[in-house]
């Protein structure tokens, strides 16, 4: 604070940082209590294929139901989750439940390949001793294939040298599991690094695909970003695909998958069984 600021802007800063520190214990005991309650939903959203706008997979979104405040997105909560390690209980009743409805949408599926779940895990959920153990029971209770489970995993937390829980994804990956790099491009990794990642998919940040119908410079950076998956392998998916003139880019450039309001916000559970029911072969 400048010296001309004066007294009293000082003194409002610092009411602002206690309020903020309030803030974060209260909420940080009313997710104790969510987690005790069970007060928490998943929304799935579409992934569609970009040519056809065939269904091809489902990412399940968190949303805490608070009594007097509704739908609070993870935006709101996760840090908080992730700081307490609450992140670990509630990690865990996202992958039991994620996994018990894609069962669900599997059973009622006639023929053809049903669509994939894919779940948010953060990197301290992963590094908790019994994460693959608990993605096995979790798989073998649902009766879900292994490979229909995706697991997202941000760019920015795969980047810290972690050896065990790169063992622990790639063990995953040796029975289908497949594991995709969320948030691609925000995380400033090397190239290199990419190549030597335990991954199968990469999911291009929506803030890529943001600017690209506005910017050749980010255009060429995403088709870079397409070009170099498919390179090494990778499948991709773009995320935040809200425009016609976005899906035309992207197929132009190859990219075979994508999500975002353009195709569908995401939905409760019977709403997406509902969506999945008028296009999917049944
Ligand atoms: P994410 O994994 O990158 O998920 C995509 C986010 O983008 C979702 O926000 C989704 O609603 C939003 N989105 C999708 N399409 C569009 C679009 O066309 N335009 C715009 N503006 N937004 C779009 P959401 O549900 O609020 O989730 C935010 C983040 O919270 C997720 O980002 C993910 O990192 C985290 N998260 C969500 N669920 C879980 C969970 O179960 N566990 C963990 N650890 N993290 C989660
Ligand atoms: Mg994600
Ligand atoms: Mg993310
Ligand atoms: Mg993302």
């Amino acid at each position: 604070v400048a010296k001309g600021a004066g007294k009293g802007q000082w003194r409002r800063y610092q009411a602002d940082l206690h309020l903020a520190v309030l803030n974060r214990l209260e909420l940080r005991a009313a997710l104790d209590q969510a987690v005790v309650d069970g007060d928490f939903t998943l929304r799935y959203q579409p992934i569609v294929e970009l040519e056809t706008g065939a269904p091809a997979g489902f990412e399940a979104l968190i949303r805490w139901t608070h009594r007097s405040r509704g739908l609070i997105p993870p935006g709101d909560f996760i840090e908080v989750a992730e700081e307490s390690g609450l992140i670990v209980p509630i990690g865990t009743w996202v992958m039991h439940n994620a996994m018990a409805q894609a069962a669900q949408w599997h059973r009622d599926w006639a023929d053809g390949t049903p669509p994939y779940v894919s779940v948010n895990v953060s990197v301290r959920q992963v590094r908790n001793a019994g994460f693959a153990e608990q993605v096995h029971r979790g798989l073998a209770a649902s009766g879900l294939p292994p490979g229909a489970l995706v697991l997202e995993i941000t760019e920015s937390l795969l980047l810290r040298d972690d050896e065990q829980v790169w063992k622990d994804l790639a063990a995953l990956r040796e029975i289908g599991v497949r594991v995709a790099i969320d948030d691609f491009g925000t995380g400033y990794s090397s190239l290199s690094y990419l190549r030597h990642v335990p991954a199968d998919v990469l999911k291009i940040d929506r803030s890529f695909i943001d600017t690209m119908s506005t910017s050749e410079q980010q255009r060429a950076l995403v088709d870079a970003i397409v070009r170099l998956a498919h390179t090494l392998g990778l499948q991709v998916v773009a995320e935040g695909v809200e425009h016609p003139s976005d899906r035309v880019l992207l197929q132009a450039m190859g990219c075979r998958l994508g999500q975002g309001y353009l195709f569908s916000k995401p939905l409760s559970f019977p709403d997406a069984v509902a969506w999945l029911r008028q296009r999917g072969p049944g």
